[in-house]
């Protein structure tokens, strides 16, 4: 676990890294406030910070007002390194966003348990996290977050002028499954598909679990065509073998509808998601276990004197 040391004083600073390297913690070690406030705002960050109160550059409550600003998803423990101990002190470190204080010269079994108690608070704060952006049955992200991530992805692709696409994916005659086997069986089917789409797209793609058999997949910097290409291989991936469960093998089959954004204007994630849902929509009543791409009528996008027909699925 990483842990950041912002701290002015060498002697101090040294004996902190030194104490913390002992107990086998992987240290940042910053000399003034500007430089640790720069670190914190990498995506890396250390999660736990130990700041000292006065430095050059920014001081440690304006460090803890920045952080709380921020509004990240992942907590920073807070922990104001001071000689004060004026109570009055304590309370404005405390307001600023700080979570706990070490007084100088600090004393090694206090750190430890100071420590302790942050490091408690940030494994709860992660088990808090992911339960509440990850759909429990399947480990996916859920329907708030995978919207997070689109509407991240999407303000990206503006900036960059890249586009982003979003495949909606959805269990043909999923209800059959559930009468046929029973909820549970219907259960076992929607893990092993939800497991079959995540292990089929890269890393930095977002699988979500939409709704009940529904998937939203989310391609950044990935065209229309190319989005084309895979929806067709999650489709065949679904297809290829039937789902093992205690109740037998059963066959699934997935209709899917793409929608790919146009990198040059804003881009409302809801009408992106609505053409997503209506090409689906033209894929079940195409008979299912099928592609379909969204149109630039249903994306409403202008039309242009020339390639009026690249939007159309084949
Ligand atoms: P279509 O091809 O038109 O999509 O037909 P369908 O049967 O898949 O669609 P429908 O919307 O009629 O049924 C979806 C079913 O998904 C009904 C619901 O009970 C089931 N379902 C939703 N969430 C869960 C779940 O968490 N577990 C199980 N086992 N079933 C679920
Ligand atoms: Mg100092
Ligand atoms: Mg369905
Ligand atoms: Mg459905």
């Amino acid at each position: 676990m990483g842990i950041l040391i912002a701290e002015d004083d060498a002697v101090s600073r040294r004996m902190l890294e030194a104490t913390l390297k002992k107990w086998g913690y992987d240290v940042v070690v910053t000399e003034d406030g500007d430089k640790a406030w720069e670190v914190l705002q990498r995506e890396d960050a250390p999660r736990l910070a130990i700041l000292d109160w006065v430095m050059p550059g920014l001081h440690g409550p304006q460090i803890c007002r920045a952080v709380r600003s921020l509004g990240d998803q992942r907590y920073v423990y807070l922990l104001l390194l001071t000689a004060k101990s004026e109570k009055e002190d304590l309370v404005k470190g405390l307001e600023a966003g700080a979570d706990d204080f070490l007084t100088k010269p600090f004393d090694a079994e206090e750190l430890r348990a100071r420590l302790r108690a942050g490091i408690r608070i940030l494994d709860l704060q992660e088990t808090l996290r992911v339960q509440a952006t990850h759909d429990s049955l399947t480990g996916l992200w859920n329907r708030g977050a995978t919207l997070d991530l689109l509407r991240r992805e999407l303000s990206r692709g503006e900036r960059q002028g890249t586009p982003v696409t979003v495949i909606m994916a959805d269990i043909d005659h999923f209800k059959q499954v559930n009468d046929m086997y029973g909820h549970l069986t219907g259960d076992v089917v929607l893990r092993e598909v939800a497991h079959r789409l995540s292990s089929a797209v890269r890393g930095y793609d977002v699988t979500g679990r939409f709704g009940g058999e529904e998937f939203l997949i989310v391609f950044p910097g990935c065209t229309a065509q190319n989005a084309i290409l895979q929806a067709e291989r999650l489709r065949a991936r679904i297809l290829k073998e039937p789902v093992d469960t205690p109740e037998g093998p059963i066959p699934v089959t997935l209709s899917l509808g793409v929608a790919a954004s146009e990198p040059v204007t804003e881009v409302d994630p809801d009408l992106l998601l609505r053409a997503a849902d209506t090409a689906l929509y033209r894929a079940k009543s195409r008979g299912r276990n099928c592609v379909e791409l969204a149109t630039a009528v249903e994306l409403r996008i202008p039309s242009s004197p020339t390639g009026s027909n690249r939007r159309r699925a084949s």
